[in-house]
């Protein structure tokens, strides 16, 4: 354009430092967003990368022709979902440059998903103690264990502490942890301008899973409910998250979160006013019927955590017994007499 002096002025266009990058996956949400974060001259850090299939490879090579590839200084994953991750070894070997995670995540990446890992051993002896009847629980682990399938890890990634800054040019993403969708998940954020990329922790059309499973925290949804609103202290103004749109009202957006799981708690609460039950048949109650084997693990671990938290607020107890391990309301035990009440037996396995 013409400046007031008749001298041509150029206005140099930054280009938005959050460019998304849609990556197929193949689980009833259909996509993952990874994100490239930086000035658009570089350098850039990669944040999630999808599960290792054909499709995915594919638009990374895509965007890659399109984009550039040379000014990777990093990759981080926000946590060990396989759609997060899954794709992690050959991203590494693409682009010669460190894979990272918050320290905590990435062990539990590799104690899942690693060599010998054998989650799906103790997720079906889990689902057994919790009520889940042989022939489901069958279909829950075949899908389970289809899913590590799409999982290569590099060989090594680095741990990083929560705080742990990323420098890309004149841009600072410091990355914060939240806990509660897994014990460790690491969100990068730009104080300057309040953006956070939300990863699971947040998203805009479906709440995200809060699942209680063997050898993770005993009450994730505590965890999750005050990461929230630790989050929602912040000055945010934009959340990318790990599936579907931009989020442009955070704030708003985690209060329907708080509010879906407060009703939630009241819904099972209500459930069990009417008998003892365990974690499976509360989620027969809860969930749909028709849900697919992925969704029955997620409803069966979701239905736990709930149980969990309200046992936790002295709403539910645990029942002595079992397994299968039963939940009731306070005073709803068989055989309740005078005597004080037995102490709680930690939860599950
Ligand atoms: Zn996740
Ligand atoms: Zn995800």
């Amino acid at each position: 354009m013409m400046g007031a002096e008749g001298i041509a002025v150029s206005h140099r266009v930054r280009r938005p430092s959050v460019l998304p990058i849609q990556i197929p996956v193949p689980l009833p949400l259909l996509f993952v967003n990874s994100y490239r974060l930086g000035p658009e001259e570089g350098p850039w850090l990669l944040v999630d990368v999808g599960m290792d299939t054909e499709p995915a490879r594919m638009a990374f090579r895509a965007h890659w022709n399109r984009y550039g590839r040379d000014a990777y200084q990093a990759v981080f994953l926000t946590h060990y979902h396989p759609d997060h991750t899954g794709l992690s070894g050959w991203i590494a070997d693409e682009l010669g440059v460190p894979v990272t995670m918050l320290a905590d995540e990435r062990d539990l990446t590799y104690r899942v998903f690693g060599p010998g890992g054998r989650a799906g051993d103790r997720i079906g002896d889990y689902f057994r103690d919790h009520g889940v009847p042989t022939a489901q629980n069958v279909r829950i682990l075949e899908n389970h264990n289809d899913s590590e399938t799409y999982i290569h890890l590099p060989d090594s990634m680095l741990g990083l502490t929560p705080g742990h800054v990323f420098r890309l040019g004149e841009e600072s993403w410091t990355i914060l942890k939240a806990a509660g969708h897994t014990p460790s998940q690491g969100l990068p954020y730009r104080a300057d301008d309040g953006t956070l990329l939300g990863g699971d922790q947040i998203l805009p059309r479906i709440t995200p899973n809060i699942s209680r499973w063997p050898g993770e925290p005993h009450d994730p949804l505590r965890l999750y409910l005050d990461s929230l609103r630790e989050l929602r202290r912040l000055p945010l103004r934009v959340v990318w998250p790990a599936h579907g749109p931009r989020i442009d009202a955070p704030h708003a957006r985690i209060d329907e979160i708080l509010q879906h799981h407060a009703d939630r708690l009241d819904v099972m609460a209500a459930v069990l006013r009417q008998g003892p039950k365990t974690a499976y048949e509360v989620a027969r109650a809860v969930f749909r019927p028709d849900l697919s084997p992925h969704e029955w693990r997620f409803a069966v671990g979701e239905s736990l955590a709930h149980l969990v938290h309200l046992e936790a607020l002295g709403r539910v107890e645990k029942l002595p017994g079992g397994p299968p391990y039963r939940f009731g309301v306070p005073g709803s035990r068989e055989g309740r007499s005078l005597t004080p009440a037995a102490p709680r037996p930690g939860c599950g396995s």
